[in-house]
C-alpha cells in the first residue's frame, strides 16, 4: 500500500514522541563539576537534544549560579529541574545501567566502547514500561572519573578524537553523548529488546550485593582482608556483567546469608 504524506507525518509524530519518551529516562550526571558554565552549557547541550534528566553530584561549582544560568540559555527549566545529590549513590537509584564516560582509554580491566555503540545499547534499556533509567557519567574537568566512580559501571565509553589531543570540554562530551543518544533514539531499527522477564536490578541494590559478598568473603575466610579489592574488582565486572533480576539477586542474597550462618556455626533453618 502506498505511503501518503499524512500516514508520514503520523508515523514520524509517533516515532519523535516514542524517541522523547525514552530519552526521558536518561540521566546525565556531572560528577564535581568545578565551573558553573559548564553545568550551564551541559543543560543547553542536552535541551537541544530532547534530553531532561540532569543529576549533580556534589558540584564544586556554587550551584545555582548566574554562571550556570547564562550558559544554559533557553535551558535554564533544566537547571531547575535539575537533582543535585551529596553522593554518587543517590543519583544511581533507579538505575539499572551506569555507562562512564572517559577522555582515556583507561589499563583497568573494564568493558570500554564507543559513543555511537553505546548510545544504542542504553537506548535499548529504556525500552517498555518495566524498563529503568540509564545514568551517564561524566567526570571532573581537572581529572575526570576516579576509579572508584568507574567501578560503579557496566561501560566505559569513549568519544573517539585525535590521539594527541583527546579531552572535549565537558558540556561539549554532554553535547556529543546527547546528539548520539537522538540518533539512536529515533532510529527504531537499532534498538534491541531484552527479555520481558527480565528486568535487572538497580544500581544501588547491586552497591548492597557488593558489600554484602564481600563480608560473606571476609567471614568465610576466603578474601585477603589486608587487600580485598584487587578481587573485588573482578566480582564486580562479572556481576555487571551477568545484570541479576530480583529473583535471581534474592537467591544471591540468600546464599551468603546461608555461608555466613555455617562461619559463625549457627545452623540457621535449612531450605
Ligand atoms: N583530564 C581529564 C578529562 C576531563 S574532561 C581526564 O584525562 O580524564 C571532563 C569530562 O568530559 C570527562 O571526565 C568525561 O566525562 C568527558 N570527556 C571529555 N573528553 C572525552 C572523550 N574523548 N570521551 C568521553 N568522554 C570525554
Amino acid at each position: 500500500m502506498k505511503q501518503t504524506l499524512d500516514d508520514r507525518a503520523a508515523q514520524d509524530t509517533r516515532t519523535a514522541a516514542q524517541a522523547a519518551e525514552r530519552l526521558a529516562r536518561v540521566r546525565i550526571v556531572l560528577i564535581h563539576t568545578t565551573h558553573p558554565g559548564n553545568i550551564g552549557a551541559a543543560a543547553r547541550a542536552m535541551k537541544v537534544m530532547g534530553l531532561s534528566q540532569l543529576h549533580l553530584v556534589a558540584p564544586e561549582a556554587t550551584f545555582p549560579s548566574a554562571d550556570a544560568t547564562a550558559l544554559a540559555s533557553g535551558a535554564a527549566d533544566l537547571l531547575h529541574t535539575a537533582k543535585v545529590h551529596d553522593d554518587l549513590e543517590g543519583a544511581l537509584e533507579g538505575c539499572r545501567l551506569v555507562m562512564g564516560t572517559s577522555a582515556r582509554l583507561r589499563s583497568l580491566s573494564m568493558p570500554q566502547m564507543d559513543v555511537r555503540r553505546a548510545a544504542v545499547e542504553s537506548l535499548a534499556e529504556t525500552v517498555g514500561e518495566e524498563s529503568g533509567d540509564v545514568a551517564i557519567l561524566f567526570g571532573r574537568e581537572a581529572w575526570g572519573l576516579t576509579n572508584e566512580e568507574i567501578q560503579r559501571c557496566h561501560q566505559l565509553v569513549h568519544i573517539e578524537t585525535n590521539p594527541d589531543f583527546g579531552s572535549l570540554n565537558l558540556a561539549q562530551a554532554v553535547q556529543v553523548v546527547s546528539y548520539e543518544l537522538r540518533m539512536a533514539a529515533l532510529d527504531d531499527t537499532s534498538i534491541e529488546r531484552a527479555p520481558l522477564d527480565w528486568a535487572p536490578v538497580d544500581a544501588v541494590q547491586m552497591e548492597r550485593f557488593y558489600e554484602h559478598l564481600e563480608q560473606t568473603l571476609l567471614d568465610i575466610r576466603f578474601l585477603n582482608p589486608d587487600q580485598p579489592k584487587r578481587l573485588m574488582m573482578r566480582l564486580r565486572r562479572l556481576f555487571n556483567r551477568a545484570r541479576p533480576d530480583q529473583n535471581e539477586m534474592n537467591i544471591l542474597r540468600g546464599i551468603l546469608a546461608a555461608a555466613q550462618r555455617e562461619a559463625k556455626g549457627d545452623p540457621g533453618d535449612h531450605r
